[in-house]
């Protein structure tokens, strides 16, 4: 589909950058992305609005920040994608068969995932660390304003400055999410879904995340923000004063012909007891097997993922995991039968699961490990905190 630059609204939104700002001062470059799913225009719009603040006032900032416009094509139509998801086509495999493509025969994501890609290539190239990795979403469903993150000590760190509940891990259970990549490229990288698609509070608390985000970066100093305190009192009144740990337990998958219904009515953070009838799935039904969670109910029709369940994560095993990750004991592992370093570089352990079958999954996120199932008996378990770029950050009051 080409895009018409004629019409002058149409061409305003069809270029790549939504802003950028680079400050005469030497400072960190935080990097935001709006609209990567197409039917989630809030964060595109909350973008416009503090840009153009940013250029109608006289504040002097630190670094430079960026916001980038998604997908494209998807954002004109409305849709999330048009041809494949963009935010699940970052894996390092997948990059590597979409640059291999002859250009011809590029799909339409797959030319927006190479424009954004060099974007970053070039950011980082030429603008000074620490770097920072904002994606703004919005759910289908109603929901609190949240966080999601890799569980890298470093986003641990930085997220929780915000007045807002954070969901871990849930990377393991997507295939190429555009944050996971950043991530093992070690950079802090956090996803924010601000609420329902359309609702305009989304946009309002996307703008409020956004301010924070200049503050807690250091791009503006805290004095400078004279609302500062307003945004903060909004995202903290949006998530109910919830600003507790989540893990993902179970994703719902969809294969793209299911046919999928949600019950209706269903929140995303709704506490649901064993027996609810959550959804039928090609005419079976789905119940809560016991007392959990919902998260991210789906309410549209494109979307792989019917719903997660998650579960709280209690302060001591936030407190434990992080003792033991910085110890880095995970090193003696391979000293037990089934579990081998899979990379020369140490970052990945190759667990056989007949042999290892005694660890469970929590006890490697425990240790700061992702999994990823290479076969039925073998797991690739990929470490977060080694490929977390801590020293670019270490001197951050976050830090
Ligand atoms: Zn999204």
């Amino acid at each position: 589909m080409p895009r018409s630059l004629e019409d002058p609204i149409k061409a305003s939104q069809t270029t790549r950058f939504i802003g950028s700002f680079e400050g005469n001062k030497k400072g960190p470059t935080v990097i935001f992305f709006g609209g990567i799913h197409g039917n989630e225009p809030a964060g595109v719009q909350a973008l416009e609005h503090v840009f153009s603040s940013l250029h109608k006032s006289e504040l002097e900032i630190n670094g430079a920040v960026f916001g980038i416009r998604g997908n494209i094509p998807a954002l004109l139509q409305k849709k999330r994608f048009i041809e494949d998801d963009l935010n699940r086509i970052w894996s390092s495999e997948q990059i590597k068969q979409i640059e291999k493509k002859d250009r011809s025969n590029l799909r339409l994501e797959e030319i927006e995932l190479l424009e954004i890609k060099d974007i970053i290539t070039q950011i980082l190239r030429t603008q000074s660390p620490p770097f920072y990795f904002i994606d703004f979403h919005t759910t289908s469903s109603k929901t609190l304003p949240f966080i999601t993150i890799n569980d890298a000590l470093i986003n641990r760190r930085f997220s929780q400055q915000f007045p807002v509940p954070i969901i871990l891990g849930i990377e393991e259970y997507l295939e190429g999410p555009l944050l996971s990549r950043m991530n093992q490229l070690g950079y802090v990288s956090l996803g924010f879904e601000s609420g329902q698609h359309d609702d305009p509070i989304a946009v309002e608390n996307s703008i409020a995340f956004l301010w924070l985000t200049l503050v807690y970066t250091k791009v503006l100093d805290k004095e400078e923000v004279i609302d500062f305190d307003a945004y903060y009192h909004q995202l903290y009144t949006a998530s109910e004063g919830n600003t507790n740990f989540y893990e993902v337990v179970h994703r719902q998958e969809l294969k793209r012909n299911d046919a999928f219904s949600m019950l209706k009515g269903l929140e995303s953070f709704q506490k649901v007891s064993e027996g609810t009838l959550l959804a039928i799935q090609n005419e079976e039904k789905i119940y809560a097997e016991k007392d959990t969670i919902l998260f991210m109910p789906l309410y549209q029709r494109q979307g792989a993922e019917g719903f997660f369940l998650i579960r709280h994560t209690p302060n001591w095993a936030l407190k434990t995991s992080a003792i033991i990750r910085k110890s880095k004991l995970d090193s003696l592992l391979t000293y037990l039968p089934g579990i081998s370093w899979s990379d020369h570089e140490k970052q990945s352990l190759l667990v056989n699961l007949n042999v290892a079958r005694f660890f469970t999954k929590s006890f490697f996120h425990l240790l700061g490990y992702r999994n990823r199932k290479v076969d039925e008996t073998h797991i690739l378990m990929h470490n977060r905190e080694r490929t977390a770029k801590n020293k670019m950050y270490r001197k951050e009051a976050w830090y």
